[in-house]
């Protein structure tokens, strides 16, 4: 406790220092939030936006939410953060999110059935009141709205087609609709071997770590029996997330990572070395974030992504990355907030 106590207290001391490496590199650290409630305290954490809203667990419910009250909760959030950025990816059911009503039971394979985007295309009525909640609730032109599980450009245009659908009937219903923009999640290797044309039409990534490297490496995240088979550095997946970062980048758009590689540190280093522009993560595992990118020159990491790129496997991966850089972060004194170095 004490040690957690001492810790705590001098991360927030640097609670309004930049995110910045030693030579410069800004990287944008965000917040992860599953309630809107949790809005009222990300910046004391340091973040300076909302990076992931997983507005399923609005859903989490007997009965579906109305417009009204899901205009009401985005409202919250986009209110509450005003003026920074929040992003609000949109229904994100099935797999392991299973809502009454919406979701099928009986699926030998759920987090490869009828889940998530595929949903929202099947039951227009769904998203549809759902995607106008999220346009009314955007007076203040703050939201990024973000789709989850795309793994096809017929399915982001039909997704972005509903979106302009249901700007055009509330803008022919006298509503004054923000501008807004559109990105998708990145967590289908599909997704990444179209990533140059997806690039081409989206306003930004977030890349979901944990499914991606769930279906890249054919690992069910929630397994206990394969869980060292869970591998976020195997050069496979690293390779993938470079891949998102060089097609977006030859666009001119930004790419997040929001799932919980963003806060282990080893994948810290190797995100921002891979170029990655945004991390969003629990609030609580920002400040320590912080201190771990402040102590980082851009330059090293970079060359340390780049050498792992060409390894063979997730253990020579882990070994050269503990061996350069464990000892820095237990010399940083964030272990109540990071965990052991030794296990990531
Ligand atoms: C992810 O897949 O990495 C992600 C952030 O989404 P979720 O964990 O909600 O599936
Ligand atoms: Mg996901």
């Amino acid at each position: 406790q004490e040690v957690f106590e001492r810790q705590r207290r001098e991360l927030f001391t640097m609670r309004q220092l930049e995110p910045m490496t030693r030579d410069g590199k800004y990287i944008t650290l965000h917040a992860n939030i599953e309630l809107p409630s949790e809005s009222e305290k990300v910046t004391d954490f340091g973040a300076t936006g909302i990076g992931l809203y997983r507005s399923e667990f609005l859903f989490l419910r007997n009965d579906a939410p109305t417009q009204d009250e899901q205009r009401d909760a985005y409202r919250y959030i986009l209110e509450t953060m005003y003026p920074c950025p929040v992003t609000i990816r949109t229904l994100d059911a099935g797999g392991d999110k299973l809502v009454s009503g919406i979701t099928a039971v009986n699926e030998s394979n759920p987090f490869m059935g009828w889940r998530s985007i595929r949903v929202c295309l099947d039951r227009e009525d769904i998203f549809c009141t759902q995607l106008k909640a999220l346009l009314l609730a955007n007076t203040k032109e703050n939201l990024r709205l973000l789709l989850p599980m795309i793994s096809g450009m017929g399915e982001f245009r039909r997704a972005k087609a509903c979106i302009v659908k249901c700007r055009k009937e509330l803008e022919a219903a006298g509503k004054k609709v923000a501008k807004v923009k559109i990105g998708v999640m990145i967590e289908v290797p599909a997704a990444v071997m179209i990533v140059d044309k997806l690039a081409k039409e989206v306003d930004f990534f977030s890349i979901g770590t944990n499914d991606l490297v769930q279906f890249t490496l054919a690992v069910d995240r929630t397994n206990e029996l394969i869980t060292d088979m869970f591998q976020p550095h195997h050069p496979a997946v690293l390779s993938m997330i470079y891949q998102t970062v060089q097609a977006a980048h030859r666009e001119g758009i930004p790419v997040a990572v929001c799932g919980e590689m963003s806060a282990d540190p080893l994948s810290v280093l190797l995100l921002v070395g891979l170029g990655v522009d945004e991390l969003s993560m629990t609030p609580w595992s920002v400040m320590s974030t912080k201190k771990i990118i402040r102590s980082i020159n851009f330059e090293d990491v970079r060359d340390s992504a780049l050498t792992v790129l060409q390894m063979d496997d997730a253990e020579s991966v882990n070994s050269f990355m503990r061996g350069k850089y464990a000892q820095t972060i237990r010399d940083l004194g964030i272990s109540s907030f990071v965990g052991q170095v030794d296990s990531s």
